[in-house]
């Protein structure tokens, strides 16, 4: 028979670029890329001997017939080899390998061993071809080949069904429409059998899923040129999955936003790549990852490869990094996890990488930090905390205090601080400064934010909404800033006022320099919203930061509360002293009543109120106390002061 093989030349060609893409882009070895390269190479192989057969049987006459038994054989090994190459990749990428189906992998490898096995005794058997006297003939097994191809796009399909949930829709259309191209030219052939379109079929497929799911950019940062976040994050499942020991490094570069800031984004870019390309020299490509803009991750195998890379690291960042016409230092810590030591799970060393960030960030100059059983044991609370908290919520279980704040000109309690409490069954009492920036980070605080509010509600329509006043003006509620990036802050202090029927004029929020600083527009527009309302603003611990105070009477505060840090420091050092007299003799003329914290003794209270300040918040006044104690306390105190 004369075999028109111009399809199976054409599939060659294409598959060769295919192939020269793919070791030009030099791919992130993923399983899946790696699945996709063999099932390249035995398509191409398969061609080539397809090709060769035809050119072998059209010149029988000069090729002798060992060659063609030998194309023959080894078209068909590879042909058996193609299909079950395909199911394989599809395995791949719906990571059903992972999970050790024992039936799929029967089903999935039983035909793919007997179609190898027969070509195998097909020189014997004459199962799938034979040939006599120089001429190619179909043995009686034939049949098997076409049945197999097909039993194996079909088995891909179900396979796809089945796990539709968890298969992306791209997948599936891709299956679908090279299942049925693929079919329709393997139809073709049989029943054109002169015309050969196996090759057609695989390129096909070859290229539907290069294009669709080989993307080489996909674990490609686009600013270093190395693998990214998406790529560690394989790398470091399939770490997990396989039980490799790994030491993780991440380099982290302190006040990236700085550079940026200074030298632009362009230079900041330029500075990331310029590191990367170090790191990648230094560890190698596929071992280093640019993870988020300013940190790099490296996997290490040993502790000696460990050390050797952090020290190399270390020495190179005592020399500056080139952006254009600058030489910039950068300011680097390295965080250092172990595996399988530290964590289990991927969200367990994420948890564990963010708290170990947070404090490189805010841990001056030293540059190594290991999970040591110290850290672990403070990351162990600090998780603990986390699930406190979240009991609380769930069981509103949160208790506020009431600290008093005490008018030096009426000489008597005014106003009430409320500071939330958590005690768990567990760690016992957990200090708000403990638990808060935790809510802050993982969203808790705007629950614990509205619970506080609706006690401090309570408490106002039981007892100073009610026949007895107390005397009582406000209550001042603390609103930490990440509260103030919602939209919708006005509705839910409103909403809960109006359940208890509270005038707005008795709430006082507090918020801090930093909180309005951050987003100076937002807290504008809830300042003017809950202001035009009834509600007042506290500033609250002004002078612990760096704000500028000219800035901050841009804002509509009523009161302006110093911190107890610069109250205490007034007392032990010159020079905090004159800053302190100074700032309130700026308040003072601006018309802004000042409470102090933190005064603790008759000594600070009769100096605070030599300067002038109106209200003082303090133990020497009175400790932040449960709802009982602090109606006891004022009771006692205001009624002192009226006889
Ligand atoms: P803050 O708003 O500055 O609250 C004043 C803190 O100073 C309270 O600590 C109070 O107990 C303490 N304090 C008051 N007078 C004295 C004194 O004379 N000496 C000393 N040594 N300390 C004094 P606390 O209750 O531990 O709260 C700490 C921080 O936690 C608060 O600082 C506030 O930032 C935050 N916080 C407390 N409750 C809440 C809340 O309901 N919501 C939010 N967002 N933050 C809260
Ligand atoms: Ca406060
Ligand atoms: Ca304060």
């Amino acid at each position: 028979m004369q075999y028109n093989y111009d399809f199976e030349i054409a599939a060659l060609v294409v598959m060769t670029i295919v192939l020269l893409h793919f070791l030009f882009v030099r791919q992130f070895p993923t399983e899946k890329a790696k699945t996709y390269f063999k099932l390249l190479l035995v398509c191409i192989g398969e061609c080539v001997f397809n090709i060769l057969s035809c050119i072998g049987l059209a010149d029988a006459a000069v090729v002798p017939e060992y060659w063609n038994e030998l194309f023959a054989f080894a078209f068909f090994a590879l042909e058996g080899l193609c299909s079950y190459y395909i199911f394989r990749y599809i395995m791949v990428i719906c990571e059903l390998v992972k999970r050790k189906n024992f039936l799929v992998k029967v089903v999935g490898i039983l035909p793919f061993l007997f179609f190898e096995l027969m070509v195998v005794l097909t020189p014997l058997n004459h199962f799938f071809y034979y040939f006599k006297d120089g001429v190619y003939y179909q043995g009686y097994g034939a049949w098997y080949g076409y049945a197999y191809i097909s039993y194996y796009f079909l088995l891909n399909l179900v396979l796809v069904l089945i796990h539709r949930k968890v298969v992306h829709t791209r997948l599936k259309a891709i299956i679908f429409i090279y299942t049925v191209t693929a079919v329709g030219a393997i139809a073709l052939q049989y029943l054109m059998r002169g015309l050969l379109l196996t090759s057609t079929a695989n390129v096909i497929i070859l290229l539907t899923l290069y294009l669709a799911m080989q993307n080489p950019d996909e674990l490609l940062d686009t600013v270093t040129g190395m693998a990214n976040e998406k790529a560690f994050l394989i790398q470091l499942k399939n770490m997990i999955e396989n039980g490799e020991k790994k030491a993780i490094i991440t380099v982290y570069i302190r006040h990236y936003h700085h550079i940026t800031h200074m030298l632009g984004v362009e230079n900041g870019n330029q500075i990331l790549a310029d590191v990367g390309t170090y790191l990648v020299k230094l560890c190698g490509k596929f071992h280093v990852f640019h993870n988020t803009e300013d940190t790099f991750i490296i996997l290490v195998d040993s502790e000696k490869e460990k050390r050797y890379i952090e020290e190399q690291i270390r020495k190179r960042f005592l020399t500056g990094w080139s952006a254009q016409k600058n030489n910039v230092m950068l300011d680097m810590a390295m965080i250092v996890q172990y595996y399988p030591q530290d964590f289990s799970s991927i969200s367990e060393y994420k948890n564990m990488w963010e708290y170990l960030l947070e404090y490189a960030k805010n841990a001056g100059n030293q540059t190594v930090f290991e999970t040591n059983q110290q850290f672990l044991e403070k990351y162990r609370r600090r998780n603990k905390i986390e699930f406190a908290v979240k009991r609380a919520l769930r069981e509103k279980s949160f208790e506020v205090y009431y600290q008093p704040i005490y008018s030096l000109k009426e000489k008597r309690i005014v106003s009430l601080e409320a500071l939330v409490r958590l005690r768990d069954e567990e760690l016992g009492f957990i200090s708000p400064e403990e638990f808060i920036p935790l809510a802050e980070k993982n969203g808790m605080i705007h629950q614990i934010g509205e619970q506080v509010l609706e006690e401090c509600c309570k408490f106002l329509s039981k007892h100073v909404l009610s026949n007895e006043s107390l005397g009582l003006q406000t209550i001042h509620v603390n609103v930490s800033a990440v509260q103030c990036l919602r939209q919708n802050l006005k509705e839910t202090i409103l909403n809960v006022l109006e359940k208890f029927h509270v005038p707005a004029s008795m709430i006082s929020l507090e918020i801090t320099e930093g909180t309005a600083i951050r987003a100076p527009e937002l807290m504008h527009k809830h300042m003017w919203e809950l202001g035009k309302a009834g509600i007042h603003f506290a500033l609250d611990d002004y002078g612990s930061g760096n704000a500028n105070c000219s800035y901050l009477i841009r804002f509509p505060f009523r009161e302006i509360k110093i911190d107890k840090e610069i109250v205490w420091a007034y007392f032990e050092d010159k020079s905090a002293r004159i800053v302190l007299q100074n700032e309130i003799s700026i308040m003072k003329q601006l018309g802004l009543p000042l409470i102090v914290e933190g005064v603790e003794n008759k000594e600070q209270s009769e100096e605070m109120e030599r300067l002038g300040v109106d209200y003082i918040q303090g133990y020497y006044y009175g400790r932040p106390m449960s709802e009982l104690d602090c109606l006891r306390f004022i009771r006692k105190c205001n009624e002192r002061q009226q006889s």
